[in-house]
């Protein structure tokens, strides 16, 4: 065995490694400086390392490079590195000073969007659990003064009918729609809140008697729109079975809700990809403009008027909260006029 080729490693590491002498000059910079920052290892040679750090950190860096030329090794200190291009990028560095070599040894780490993803992740957790408490108090509290409305409604109705004219009567007629539809949009949006809110169990769920669930409790639809569902071989997930009804439901729903008129023909199958369990559920229906695909998961978005197709249009936020508290995705795929395919994941 001969000896071991060190100075490999220097040039494959994924990380920037850099010796430089104690006169303020780097003597070795490994390519994957040139990678991150954009210099040449004879760029970063050709003048004194302090010209790439930014200017406030010069003064931390002199008194890191002070303590290592005493021997010290120092970890974890953070640096703005100028790149080729004039932007300043964030390193992280350990580095050991080796006195009687006059040198040190310093291992970097590039972590300018590690703060921005960190921060951003962050950010959308706390705007997601504002979203739902909002939504949570908004359609607690906005229920209460509605029941009120409708409650006087229907005493005017009773007792005052034969004293309103035609007029008014169609005017009532409105108002309960209102009423009614409101209600419908406030439920909704208590279901939608309650997706997110509630403790999530986890337990193996056998997904296709979990369908057969849902398409008995929906068999009066099934018959009434005069519906062919297919069902294939369907495997056994880890997650909330409550929920995972709640989420095929809203999909079939759509899938016998969204038709030309025709009877309705739906394929519900799975396959494995990967460590995740795809699952499709397919429609022949009036099918999704692609410019709208994102649009349809969000909250009250719907791409027709409720005399058209009913609904309040919250049924695939649901279904987009639910893949993702299971750590799945959800997404459409579709040709209109001739059909969707609403597929979504979940770890195997
Ligand atoms: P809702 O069904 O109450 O309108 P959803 O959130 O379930 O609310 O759906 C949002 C919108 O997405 C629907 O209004 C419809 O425009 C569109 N959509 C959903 N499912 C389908 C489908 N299977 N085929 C065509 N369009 C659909």
């Amino acid at each position: 065995m001969g000896e071991p080729h060190y100075e490999e490693f220097f040039d494959l590491s994924l990380d920037p490694l850099v010796t430089a002498g104690f006169d303020g000059y780097i003597k070795r910079a490994s390519p994957a400086w040139e990678r991150t920052l954009g210099w040449s290892e004879d760029e970063l040679r050709a003048v004194p390392y302090t010209e790439f750090i930014h200017p406030d950190d010069r003064e931390r860096a002199v008194a890191e490079v002070t303590a290592l030329a005493g021997g010290a090794e120092s970890q974890d200190f953070e640096l703005r590195i100028r790149g080729r291009d004039g932007s300043y990028g964030v390193f992280l560095f350990n580095a050991i000073g080796v006195p009687d070599q006059g040198l040190l040894y310093a291992v970097a780490k590039d972590i300018t969007h590690r703060g921005e993803l960190e921060r951003r992740a962050a950010d959308l957790e706390r705007s997601n659990e504002e979203l739902e408490r909002f939504a949570y108090v908004a359609s607690h509290d906005l229920s209460e003064p509605l029941r009120m409305v409708s409650g006087f409604v229907s005493l005017l109705q009773s007792r005052y009918a034969d004293r309103l004219d035609d007029d008014a009567g169609e005017f009532m007629r409105y108002i309960v729609d209102g009423v009614e539809r409101m209600q419908a949009l406030i439920r909704d949006l208590l279901s939608y809140s309650r997706v997110g809110r509630a403790e999530l169990e986890h337990e193996p769920v056998a997904m296709g008697p979990l369908v057969q669930r849902v398409l008995e409790g929906m068999q009066t639809s099934i018959d009434e729109t005069d519906a062919t569902i297919e069902v294939g071989d369907l495997p056994t997930v880890r997650g909330d079975a409550s929920q995972l009804v709640q989420l095929v439901q809203n999909l079939v729903v759509n899938a016998l809700k969204f038709t030309g008129g025709e009877p309705p023909v739906v394929r519900i199958t799975a396959a494995r990809d990967g460590d995740e369990w795809a699952f499709a559920v397919a429609d022949e229906g009036i099918g999704i403009d692609p410019e709208f695909d994102e649009r349809i998961f969000q909250v009250f978005q719907r791409l027709h008027g409720p005399n058209e197709y009913p609904g309040t249009g919250v049924g695939l936020a649901i279904c987009r909260a639910i893949a993702e508290r299971h750590g799945g995705r959800i997404w459409v795929e579709s040709t209109p006029g001739e059909g969707s395919v609403f597929r979504f994941t979940l770890p195997a």
